[in-house]
């Protein structure tokens, strides 16, 4: 159709989100998020791709879903008459996030010549946002950089913030750099074809944002989590969502772009040292990011209503948020044992001088505390409650 190039009829972005991050403005980016966007607005994109080439990093899984829509959508832009478009397929999986497949990316990049003022792409989950970005870091020492992403958890989380890098055999995310991109490109059609369980998971760092910052928004959740129920997604919720959680990202890492030691950007992580001791615990693989946050923040809110920081019925609707999404809030059982989750969130990047830090909830909903300054009675109290 001709819809494409008739600006009269142009689809505006639902929501766009701006993130701040100098006082000069200069770096600063906005969040594009809306329907149809891949499809109607190549226009805007384009806009944000400096110069004449463009790689574009996806992964097997989502190539045949969205490549060529993007391709497509880029070269029907009115301006993009001279645009290069080249693409690299990565193999798909948080084990491939490494140093080995990332050459892959400079392999393609070098292969086609792309230059200094080449843009790079990401189109896919957190795995390819976080390779594509630290590809672009480090591209002739720095390209401009686009995020599609195409999974929940990529759009409310892991595209906010500028965090890059892969894994290392010896840690999760332990390479890498800040690296902020030109734009974020949410189009949320593209979520039609995630699995129900990924787009939940995405769901459980929704509902982090709420509980570390943002009562409004927690309580417009509960009222609101039929329609953003993935068999029965009602669009302008479902925008509101990311939108909110977004603005709620960019806030932290506004306030603490870096991570600078003001324990601003560690609330993040709510639900985060429980959740990583089950991942490695019960076994990669087991359970999704967001699941095993699900439950570590199940298990947050345990230890926070022990330790009489929150009443009961905050860590009721908690919970009961959780399970509305089909999130697991128990640790299966014979999985874990105390022993083993206090060795594991042992050696959590969150322990610092000896002392295990948590992010808890204190007083009322929205509020929270990153702390190693508790009874710790308490916490074995927790462990004991959810293993068995
Ligand atoms: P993912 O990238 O592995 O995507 C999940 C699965 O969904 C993959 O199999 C993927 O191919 C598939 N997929 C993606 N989009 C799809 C679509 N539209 N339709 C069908 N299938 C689709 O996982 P994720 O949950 O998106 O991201 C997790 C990664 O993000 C982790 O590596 C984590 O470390 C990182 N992360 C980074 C930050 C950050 O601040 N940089 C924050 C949170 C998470
Ligand atoms: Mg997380």
């Amino acid at each position: 159709d001709n819809d494409n190039n008739n600006n009269n009829r142009r689809k505006e972005p639902d929501a766009i989100v701006s993130v701040k991050l100098d006082q000069d403005g200069q770096r600063d980016y906005p969040i594009y998020i809306g329907s149809e966007l891949v499809k109607e607005r190549g226009d805007l994109l384009r806009k944000h791709i400096k110069g004449e080439t463009v790689l574009i990093v996806t992964n097997e899984t989502v190539a045949p879903l969205y490549l060529e829509k993007v391709k497509e959508s880029l070269l029907l832009s009115s301006s993009s008459k001279s645009l290069r478009i080249e693409s690299v397929v990565l193999p798909d999986g948080e084990e491939h996030k490494n140093l080995d497949v990332l050459d892959l990316i400079f392999e393609k990049a070098l292969d086609a010549r792309l230059d200094r003022k080449t843009t790079f792409i990401a189109l896919g989950g957190g795995v390819i946002g976080d390779m594509t970005g630290f590809a672009a870091s480090a591209y002739q020492r720095g390209v401009n950089f686009i995020q599609i992403p195409t999974t929940v958890m990529a759009m409310v989380d892991s595209s906010v913030g500028g965090k890059t890098g892969v894994n290392h055999k010896k840690g999760k995310n332990m390479i890498g750099a800040f690296y902020q991109p030109q734009c974020v490109f949410v189009d949320i059609d593209s979520l039609d074809s995630l699995p129900e369980r990924e787009y939940n998971s995405g769901i459980a760092e929704v509902i982090k944002y709420g509980l570390i910052r943002d009562a409004k928004f927690f309580d417009w959740i509960e009222q609101n989590a039929d329609k953003l129920q993935k068999k029965a997604i009602d669009r302008k919720s479902l925008v509101y969502a990311i939108q909110r959680s977004c603005e709620n990202k960019a806030e932290v890492v506004e306030l603490d772009e870096k991570e600078s030691g003001l324990n601003v950007r560690a609330t993040l992580n709510l639900g985060h040292t429980f959740g990583h001791a089950i991942e490695t615990g019960v076994g990669y693989g087991e359970y999704l990011h967001g699941e095993a946050v699900s439950i570590g923040t199940a298990m947050a809110a345990d230890l926070s209503f022990r330790l009489g920081w929150i009443d009961e019925n905050l860590q009721t609707r908690t919970v009961d948020l959780l399970k509305r999404f089909d999130l697991p809030i128990e640790v299966p059982r014979g999985s874990m044992t105390k022993e083993k989750f206090m060795d594991l969130m042992a050696v959590d990047k969150k322990a610092s001088q000896g002392k295990m830090n948590f992010i808890l909830l204190k007083g009322d909903l929205g509020g929270c505390v990153f702390t190693g300054d508790f009874d710790q009675t308490k916490l074995r109290e927790t462990l004991e409650s959810f293993v068995d």
